[in-house]
């Protein structure tokens, strides 16, 4: 199995609404350097017709997938970034039909409580199945498994997932609060890991605490030690990792960790 990733920020995408610091300006006049929102495609092979599975339905979904047929969507939490691409798949789209959405039971009473989504179910675009702690989903070429995990800042639990190729196993969790003791030890179980560094900094942006996620600075202490490829996603626009010449992104390079890039593709 393969996963790629489809993109590394956060829910606000860059370029970020209302913003004109240069990442964003940049990503406006040139559009290869727009970034996409943290998600990941998992494929059975680089054949454009394997089986295919989304780790997170973005709002760039249509520049993330193109004409790839999806098999199923794994949905960890119901916010901007992570279920709005569901929407896509409606009927203002392909109209899909019964498209396989895998999320806890908070995520499908969401979603069966609140329009869109309940459109969706209601006219058969999507089908969820909810999936608990635990649960192996297996897809063509490995499976995924659930781990739940407290969010905090959306009072509900955020899915995480490990999936299981033939010989390697990622370890997926792009939004969080803080590396809990249970996440560190998913962590360490995996052979690679994709994980939240939204800020790198707690001083990054004036309303940290009211969207707080943990930073890179903090975070390059705290998985120091962990023998697991990590690589950081779901970045804001204001992160300095984004940039490619920033001497923060040269120090998470030196300190062996690495910020996720778009096209980027794992054997598992
Ligand atoms: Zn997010
Ligand atoms: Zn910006």
């Amino acid at each position: 199995m393969k996963a790629q990733i489809l993109g590394n920020v956060q829910d606000g995408g860059v370029p970020h609404l209302g913003c004109e610091c240069d990442v964003c300006e940049t990503a406006r006049e040139n559009p290869a350097e727009r970034k996409l929102i943290s998600s990941v495609m998992l494929k059975q092979s680089s054949d454009q017709e394997s089986a295919t599975y989304l780790i997170d339905a973005t709002p760039d979904i249509r520049n993330q997938i193109g004409t790839r047929y999806i098999d199923g969507v794994f949905i960890p939490l119901a916010t901007l970034g992570h279920i709005t691409g569901l929407e896509f798949f409606g009927p203002e789209g392909p109209d899909a039909t019964e498209l396989s959405v895998y999320c806890s039971s908070d995520v499908q009473e969401y979603m069966m409580e609140n329009d869109p989504y309940r459109l969706l179910i209601d006219r058969d675009t999507v089908e969820t199945h909810t999936v608990k702690q635990g649960d192996a989903v297996e897809i063509q070429g490995g499976s995924v498994e659930i781990m739940n995990f407290y969010h905090g800042h959306v009072n509900y639990q955020t899915t995480g997932y490990m999936v299981h190729g033939q010989s390697r196993k990622l370890f997926f969790l792009d939004d969080i609060m803080e590396f809990t003791e249970e996440i560190k030890d998913a962590i360490r179980k995996a052979d690679v890991a994709l994980v939240d560094g939204t800020f790198w900094s707690t001083e990054e942006i004036d309303r940290y605490e009211e969207v707080p996620h943990p930073p890179i600075r903090r975070s390059l202490d705290q998985l120091q030690g962990i023998d697991t490829d990590i690589y950081f996603t779901h970045m804001n626009h204001t992160n300095p990792v984004l940039r490619e010449d920033s001497e923060e992104r040269q120090e998470v390079k030196e300190r062996g960790f690495n910020v996720a890039e778009r096209g980027h593709e794992f054997n598992l």
